[in-house]
C-alpha cells in the first residue's frame, strides 16, 4: 500500500510500504476513508522540529475509517463499522489514566521513543496516511456513515478543542477573544459561538483565515499586523476579554494583557520551542486563571453527538480534500495559510 512516511529532518515520504497484518486479539485493522492534516504535523516536518515524532513511522494522527479485521477480544464492534478513532487513548489501567489523564499513561511513556511523549498514533507509531493502519479497541469509537468522510475526520481536533472547552464553562454574557484561526481556532469560535458567547474577537494575521473566523461565528476579526489588538479589544469590550483563547503557541503575554481582572485563559497552540515572558504582576493583580489543554481526553463521545447532530458547520473548516499523492501540496497550502483543515484519503492500488 502507498504511505507517508516520516523520515527525519523535514522529511516525508510517500512510498510503498506492506499493508498491516493484525496480530494483537485487542487490536482492530481499520480501511482509513480519511485524515486530516494537522498542525502538529507542520510542526513535525519543520527543520528544526517544533514537535518530535519518530522517524521511519507513517505520519496522520486525524482519521475516519471502517472497521475491516477484528482481533478476538474486540467486543462491541463489527466489521464495517464506521469509527473515529482517538490516537492517544491510554492504557486505561495505569494510575495516570485512572485519575483521567491517559495522555500521561504510564506505559505509553515507558514505551514511547521521545521524552516526555505518549505514544501517538500516527506520530511515535504507524498512523493514517496510508490505506490502512491497526489500532487498539480502547481507540475506537462508533460513527453514524450518514456523517460524511470529511467531518468525521476532523474527530481528533474536535474532542481537543471540546476537551478543553469544558474548563473554561463561557456563558451567554461572555465576551471571548481568540488568537489564531487556523482550524483549531475556527473550532473554538464555533463552540465558543453555540456555547452563546455575547461577543467573539477573532485576531489572525491570515485574510483567508479572518473570512473563515467571519462564517464560523465571529463577531470582530482583525489583522495583527495592521491593527493594534489591545485597542481593538478596549474599544469593544471595555476592560477586557472574559476568555481569552491562545491557539498560536507563543503568544501568552499578550493573552494575559487581553483579559479583564477575573479573566480566564487558555493556552491551546502548541509551540514546544516558545517560552514567553510572563508578565507576572500583570497576571496575578487581575488574579487570572490560567489552562493548558492538550490532547482530548474522554471527550470522544461528547464529539461523535456533536457531529451526528449537525449543529456545528464543521464543513467550514474543510478547505480541500486531497489523495495522498498531493499531500506536499496540502502542506505548502497550509504554510502558506492558504487552507484550514485539509483532509487525504487514500489512493487504493
Ligand atoms: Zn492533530
Ligand atoms: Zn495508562
Amino acid at each position: 500500500m502507498k504511505a507517508a512516511v516520516f523520515e527525519g529532518n523535514g522529511r516525508l515520504v510517500i512510498k510503498e510500504v506492506e499493508k498491516p497484518i493484525l496480530r494483537n486479539s485487542t487490536d482492530a485493522l481499520i480501511k482509513v476513508s480519511g485524515t486530516g492534516i494537522c498542525g502538529t504535523d507542520l510542526h513535525i516536518l519543520d527543520v528544526p522540529p517544533k514537535h518530535p515524532a519518530k522517524p521511519g513511522v507513517i505520519l496522520g494522527h486525524e482519521f475516519t475509517g471502517e472497521i475491516t479485521e477484528l482481533g478476538k477480544d474486540v467486543q462491541g464492534f463489527a466489521v464495517g463499522q464506521h469509527v473515529l478513532i482517538d490516537p492517544h487513548p491510554g492504557c486505561g489501567v495505569c494510575d495516570e489514566c485512572r485519575r483521567g489523564f491517559p495522555d500521561n499513561c504510564i506505559p505509553l511513556y515507558e514505551n514511547s521513543s521521545a521524552e516526555g511523549h505518549p505514544n501517538t498514533i500516527g506520530i511515535f507509531s504507524d498512523g493514517a496516511y496510508s490505506e490502512y493502519v491497526i489500532v487498539p479497541k480502547q481507540s475506537l469509537y462508533k460513527i453514524s456513515q450518514d456523517v460524511p468522510v470529511k467531518i468525521a475526520a476532523l474527530a481528533e481536533p474536535l474532542s481537543c478543542v471540546v476537551n478543553a472547552s469544558e474548563k473554561l464553562k463561557v456563558q451567554p454574557s461572555a465576551f471571548v477573544v481568540i488568537l489564531g484561526a487556523g482550524p483549531i481556532g475556527l473550532l473554538f469560535t464555533m463552540l465558543m459561538k453555540a456555547n452563546g458567547a455575547s461577543k467573539i474577537i477573532v485576531s489572525e494575521p491570515s485574510r483567508f483565515r479572518r473570512d473563515a473566523a467571519l462564517s464560523c461565528g465571529a463577531d470582530i476579526v482583525l489583522d495583527p499586523s495592521a491593527e493594534d489588538i489591545q485597542q481593538v479589544v478596549r474599544n469593544e469590550m471595555g476592560k477586557g476579554a472574559d476568555y481569552c483563547i491562545e491557539a498560536v503557541g507563543p503568544l501568552l503575554p499578550l493573552a494575559i494583557h487581553l483579559a479583564r481582572a477575573g479573566g480566564k485563559i487558555l493556552q491551546f497552540g502548541h509551540d514546544e520551542t516558545a517560552n514567553p515572558e510572563v508578565p507576572v504582576g500583570v497576571l496575578l493583580k487581575k488574579e487570572l486563571e490560567i489552562y493548558g489543554a492538550f490532547i482530548g481526553k474522554h471527550s470522544f463521545e461528547k464529539t461523535v453527538r456533536i457531529m451526528e447532530s449537525g449543529k456545528l458547520p464543521l464543513e467550514k473548516i474543510v478547505s480541500h480534500v486531497l489523495p495522498l499523492s498531493r499531500i506536499h501540496e496540502g502542506l505548502a497550502l497550509l504554510r502558506k495559510g492558504e487552507g484550514l483543515k485539509i483532509i487525504i484519503t487514500p489512493e487504493r492500488g
